[in-house]
């Protein structure tokens, strides 16, 4: 335990995903050592990314506006809908380039340790998205783990009776993997090769 404000410091970078004790403890010296020029940055950059980024209304993708840039894009398919865990899914499957259609980003996985239900993720918004029909394909494309397969699982059965084609990404991801650690092209031929989530 150090001095209060730096027992503070360890604690709040403690909190942050994949920081463990040891490494918050690294951070936090790093910090105390650092030019204050570079710590100014950092702070301004963590504040303004608070102030200046936003969700997408439609799609809870990250952005700056109102709707993102891939909602506004005409060009894009507003008939097929890739459903992804998070904002980094979207990035690594634009990266792939092998996906002109619309996203619809959950905001995490069905976890039940972690105290996160269906009611936790962006999916009312997903049905009501649905509800005027102009989407006739939804790939599933959460990650390739237990929390992954457990919300496609739960989605395709809440999407199958409305009719349209659901889909899952072929295999060959690296199992117990995020998407976003898959290569591009592994990944763009796991969404050229989607099958039907009947399967
Ligand atoms: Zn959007």
């Amino acid at each position: 335990m150090y001095e209060g404000i730096v027992q503070d410091l360890i604690d709040e970078l403690g909190r942050l995903p994949g920081v463990g004790p040891k490494s918050a403890q690294r951070i936090a010296f790093h910090l105390l050592q650092a030019d204050p020029a570079d710590v100014r940055r950092l702070a301004d950059v963590l504040m303004e990314v608070k102030d200046k980024v936003k969700f997408c209304s439609i799609c809870f993708n990250v952005s700056q506006s109102e709707q993102c840039r891939i909602c506004q894009d005409p060009r894009r398919d507003p008939s097929v809908l890739c459903v992804v865990e998070e904002y980094k899914d979207v990035v690594a499957i634009e990266r792939t380039r092998e996906f002109r259609g619309r996203y619809h980003v959950l905001g995490g996985a069905i976890s039940p340790i972690d105290g996160i239900g269906p009611e936790q993720l962006h999916i009312r918004e997903l049905m009501v998205r649905l509800a005027d029909g102009a989407v006739t394909e939804v790939i599933l494309a959460t990650d390739p783990n237990l929390e992954g397969e457990a919300t496609a699982t739960y989605l395709t059965r809440m999407l199958k009776p409305l009719g349209l084609r659901v889909t899952r990404l072929a295999s060959g991801l690296p199992v117990g993997g995020d998407l976003e650690y898959a290569d591009e092209v592994t990944l763009g031929r796991a969404f050229a090769g989607r099958r039907s989530a009947d399967d």
